[in-house]
Order: C-alpha cells, then structure tokens, then sequence
C-alpha cells in the first residue's frame, strides 16, 4: 500500500493506474477506521482492480459549535487496517494540501440536503458534496463505495453525480452493526458505559417500525409515535428526530403504500454524542 498526502502525488499514481486500464475504487472516510469502513473496501475489492481510500476529517462539513477539533484521529491505526484490508493508495492529506486558501465554492444539493441531518446541521451537506466533488476530481474513480448508515450523505452524492454528470458509479453498501444492533460508528468512542447500553434503542425503534410495517400499519404517525415512546424510555436518550420519508427524494410520507421505498431515520442524542441510524425499506 501506498500512503500519500499530497494531491499532484495522487494524480501523478493513478495516471499509471489508468494507463493499465483498471478499474478504479474509491472509499471516502474521515478515518478513525471500523469494521464498517472495511466493508466498503471489501466490496470494492470484489469490484475493482485497484482501491483507493481518503482519510479526510474535513473541516468544511462540521458546524462551528460541532465535534472537528475532537473527532477521534489515529493515523498510524488506520494505515495498518487500511493494508490489511486490502488498500492499494491510502490518501491522507493535510488541511492546508485541501483547502491552502478560504474555499468560496461550494456543491450546494437542495431539497435532498434540507430535511432530517439538514435541518440540525446546516451547511454540513454542502461541505460532504463539495469535499466528495474534489476528491472525486483528484481521485477519478469509476466507482465509489458509500454506507447505507449515512443514508442522507448518499442520497445528496447520488444527485450530485447525476446533476453534475460526473463518471462515478455510486456503490451503496449495508449498514455493519455490533453484535447488539448499534450501527458502528467513529463516534462510538464518545460513549459512556451507560450510554453505550442505552444507544441500542436507535436499532430497537428501527426493528419496531419494521415490526408494524410487517403487521400491516400505514401510517406514519403511528409509527413515530410508537418510536419516540420506545426511546423516550431511555433516561440519557434526546430525540433529535424520528422520521418516515420517501427515499431518495426524502419528501414526507404520510400515509404508506404498496411499492413505496421508506427511509425510517433516527438521529438520538447521548450527552454530547450524536449518533443517527435508519432502515430502507420496500413496501410490497
Ligand atoms: P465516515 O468516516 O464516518 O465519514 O464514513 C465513511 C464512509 O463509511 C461513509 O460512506 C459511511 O457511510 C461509511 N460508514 C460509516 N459507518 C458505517 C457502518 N456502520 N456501516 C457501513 N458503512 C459505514
């Protein structure tokens, strides 16, 4: 595996990849490496000839009052579980290579990127679009694989690319989960002993909707409802949302029907931990 931080580096590696006509991969992530993140390069193993992964904690996607300064960084750890997955190029450049002047241009997605995370984070979508466009530009994959945790984050790149009619085939990959539901996540790490046991309830509420769906319920409110009291009854639990939209388009849904595609999606605070999760979900 190569380890390089500078773009014109990147470049000047790929162009000998290309030349050899291979099919290029490509893994975007913030680092701090789980299972959930080898998995994408899993997939993209199986797919492409050559992998490529960014560790990137990006400064533009994160609110001013949010977690940039103590998002969990080890470089060293992630190398070697980068190799060991099977990374050919690992890209991990500093902030001044990104952005060594104030960034005035920015991928701005609307409606997909105005609801649930948006509404919470503003301008955090536009920072993922704009930072996944450049890296894109640099990178030049023929795929690029994104996880199905960040459903929204998916939603926003896979218009990007259609909008903007970059040459990417976008890979959606499942969610990887501990043993007992929670959705792997860096921020995991935040987690108190108690809170840890308590977050849980994020995959409990999704099993639930899924359970009242499978049972035959229409309708949305119903379903919230019986999910914000399921993880209402956790003490250190704070709902930022529960919400039941069309996907991708992520417009409200009201009542459901047969042939709907449904993201069911929770963003549940812990102390100062955010953690979110969701369920995609077809209606027969
Ligand atoms: P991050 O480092 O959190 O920005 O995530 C980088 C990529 O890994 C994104 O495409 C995420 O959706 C994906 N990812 C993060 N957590 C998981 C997970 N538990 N399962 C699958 N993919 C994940």
């Amino acid at each position: 595996m190569i380890v390089l931080s500078k773009i014109a580096e990147v470049r000047n590696a790929l162009r000998q990849v290309r030349r050899a006509d291979k099919r290029i991969g490509f893994v975007p992530t913030m680092g701090y490496l789980h299972e959930g993140h080898l998995q994408l390069v899993k997939t993209a193993r199986e797919q492409c000839d050559y992998v490529v992964m960014s560790i990137f904690v990006n400064p533009l996607q994160f609110g001013p009052n949010e977690d940039f300064q103590r998002y969990p960084r080890d470089l060293e750890r992630d190398r070697r579980r980068a190799e060991a997955a099977g990374v050919d190029l690992l890209f991990a450049p500093a902030v001044e290579e990104m952005y060594p002047d104030k960034v005035l241009t920015r991928v701005t997605v609307a409606q997909v990127s105005e609801p649930l995370c948006g509404r919470t984070r503003p301008g955090h979508f536009d920072g993922v679009a704009t930072v996944v466009t450049k890296l894109f530009q640099i990178v030049q994959p023929d795929a690029a694989f994104f996880g199905q945790k960040d459903a929204q984050q998916l939603a926003v790149i896979q218009q990007v690319v259609k909008d903007l009619s970059i040459p990417v085939e976008i890979v959606p990959c499942p969610t990887v989960r501990e043993p007992d539901g929670l959705a792997m996540s860096s921020r995991n790490v935040y987690l108190s002993p108690e809170e840890r046991t308590q977050a849980t309830v994020l995959y409990r509420s999704l099993q639930l909707a899924r359970r009242l769906l499978a049972a035959g319920e229409r309708r949305a409110s119903a379903i919230r409802a019986e999910m914000v009291r399921l993880i209402e009854a956790e003490p250190l639990a704070r709902i930022e949302y529960v919400e039941v939209v069309h996907f991708p388009q992520l417009t409200e849904a009201t009542t459901l029907a047969a042939g709907d595609q449904l993201l069911i999606a929770v963003a549940v605070r812990f102390g100062q931990t955010r953690l979110i999760d969701n369920l995609i979900i077809k209606l027969d």
